[in-house]
C-alpha cells in the first residue's frame, strides 16, 4: 500500500468553503458576502492608482530580479516601522524596534510564532472568541496550546469588556495574547481607547507578551487613529510583536505583503532577536518575494504617492462606511421592528450581523446570497448596485 494510504482528508477551510459553493451557482444575480475582500462599488477588486502609478515608475527601471535580504527590502522594512510604530515614535530611535519583511499578514504570524516557540516554549496562547479562523491553527501548528479569552457578547453585539478583562486576569505570567490591533474580523466590534489603555495595564501588570495582529490599519477611523494601539503597547515598556498586512490597505492580495516587527527592551536586545528571526526565515523559504515589497515602500516613502494612498485606502473606509449606513437605513424600512443600529458602530469590513445559521442558509438556497454561517457578513462587499436585493432577502429570511 502507498504510505500514504492511511491519511485522512483535511476538513475544508470554512471561507474558501463558501466561495467555491458560490462559484458553482448558476444564478446570475448571485452575491457572495463570505468574502475578506473589499470591492469598490462596481463589485471588482481595485487596482489602486497609487499602485499603478508606482508599479509604472518600477517598469522603467528594469531592475534586475535578485534576491532580498532575509529580512527583506531595507526600505520596506523601515517603512513599515514608521508607519506602524509612527514616524516619531522613541522605539524607533532607539532601535529597540526591529522589522521583517513577511509574506502577508499570514507569513508574518507563523515568524513570529515559530520565533515564539523556540524562546517563549510551553507559553500558553490565547485569542479572541471569536478570532480570524486561522489564528487558532496557525499557532497551535508551531506547537502551541490555544485558548480563548472572552470577547463578544451576541447579546449586546458588542465586547463583553468585563468578561475580557477578567480573562487577561486570569492568564498565566508568560502567556501570549494575541489582540486585533482594529476592524476585528470576524465581529466588527473593537474596544474604545479607554478600554485599550485597562488591556495595556493588565497585560502590562501581569507579564502577558502582548502580539497585535494588524491587517486592516485605515478601514477603522484613519491609519495614524488604528496604528495608535500598537504605539501605546509600545511605550508601556514590555515586549511586543506586531503582525501587519497590506493586503486590503492596498489592495495587494496575491502579492503577499506584510511584516512582523518585534519590540526588544534594548537595541542590542533587538539584535539578537533579530539574527533569530532570521532565522525562521532562512530555514522557511530563505528571503521574501521582490515586487509587492518594492511597490508597498515606493508608495510609503514617495510623497505624492502617499498623499494618493492616503486619499485612496480614506476612499475605501468611507464608502465601507456609507454602506453600514444604508443595510441600518433600508432595513428599517424593509424590516420595521428589527433593530440593526449596531451595524453603524461595528469597524472594519466586516459585521457580525446576527443573522443565524438556518438564516444564513435560506439566504443562499433561496436568494444566492452567500454569508459565512456565523452570520458574518462583508460589509465591502455590497455595493450601490446590489444591496437593495441584498436587503430584500435579508428581510424575506429574518
Ligand atoms: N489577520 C487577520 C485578522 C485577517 O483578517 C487576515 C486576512 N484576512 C490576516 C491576518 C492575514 O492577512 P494576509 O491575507 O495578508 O495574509
Amino acid at each position: 500500500a502507498s504510505i500514504f494510504s492511511a491519511i485522512a482528508m483535511a476538513p475544508r477551510d470554512p471561507i474558501l468553503g463558501i466561495t467555491e459553493a458560490f462559484n458553482a451557482d448558476t444564478n446570475p444575480g448571485k452575491i457572495n458576502l463570505g468574502v475578506g475582500v473589499y470591492y469598490d462599488d462596481n463589485g471588482k477588486v481595485p487596482l489602486l492608482e497609487c499602485v499603478r502609478k508606482a508599479e509604472a515608475l518600477l517598469a522603467e527601471q528594469l531592475a534586475p530580479r535578485t534576491y532580498l535580504p532575509i529580512e527583506g527590502l531595507a526600505a520596506y522594512d523601515k517603512a513599515v516601522q514608521e508607519l506602524v510604530f509612527g514616524a516619531d515614535s522613541p522605539i524607533i530611535q532607539e532601535k529597540r524596534a526591529v522589522t521583517v519583511q513577511a509574506i502577508g499578514g499570514t507569513g508574518a504570524l507563523k515568524i513570529g510564532a515559530d520565533f515564539l516557540e523556540r524562546f517563549a516554549p510551553g507559553a500558553q496562547v490565547y485569542i479572541s472568541d471569536p478570532s480570524w479562523e486561522n489564528h487558532r491553527a496557525l499557532f497551535e501548528g508551531a506547537g502551541f496550546t490555544v485558548d480563548n479569552y472572552t470577547y463578544y457578547d451576541p447579546a449586546t453585539r458588542g465586547v463583553n469588556f468585563a468578561g475580557m478583562m477578567a480573562s487577561l486576569h486570569a492568564m498565566p505570567r508568560g502567556s501570549v495574547v494575541v489582540l486585533h490591533a482594529c476592524c476585528h474580523n470576524p465581529t466588527g466590534a473593537d474596544l474604545t481607547a479607554d478600554q485599550w489603555g485597562d488591556v495595556i495595564k493588565a497585560v502590562t501588570e501581569g507579564g502577558l507578551i502582548p502580539f497585535l495582529d494588524m491587517a486592516y490599519q485605515g478601514f477603522g477611523a484613519g491609519i495614524a487613529q488604528d496604528g495608535a494601539v500598537v504605539s501605546r503597547f509600545a511605550a508601556a515598556g514590555g515586549p511586543l510583536l506586531v503582525s501587519n498586512s497590506f493586503s486590503k490597505s492596498f489592495s495587494l492580495y496575491g502579492e503577499r505583503v506584510g511584516a512582523l516587527s518585534v519590540v526588544a527592551a534594548s537595541a542590542e536586545e533587538a539584535a539578537r532577536v533579530l539574527s533569530q528571526l532570521k532565522r525562521v526565515v532562512r530555514t522557511n523559504y530563505s528571503s521574501p518575494q521582490i515586487h509587492g515589497g518594492k511597490v508597498v515602500a515606493t508608495v510609503l516613502t514617495t510623497p505624492e504617492l502617499r498623499a494618493l494612498w492616503e486619499q485612496e485606502l480614506e476612499g475605501m473606509r468611507v464608502r465601507i462606511r456609507e454602506m453600514r449606513n444604508e443595510f441600518v437605513e433600508k432595513l428599517k424600512e424593509k424590516a420595521p421592528g428589527k433593530d440593526f443600529e449596531f451595524v453603524r458602530e461595528q469597524v472594519g469590513m466586516f459585521s457580525y450581523s446576527g443573522l443565524t445559521k438556518e438564516q444564513v442558509e435560506h439566504l443562499r438556497k433561496e436568494h444566492s446570497i452567500y454569508a459565512v454561517d456565523t452570520g458574518r457578513i462583508c460589509v465591502a462587499a455590497l455595493n450601490s448596485k446590489n444591496i437593495d436585493r441584498v436587503i430584500d432577502a435579508i428581510a424575506k429570511v429574518l
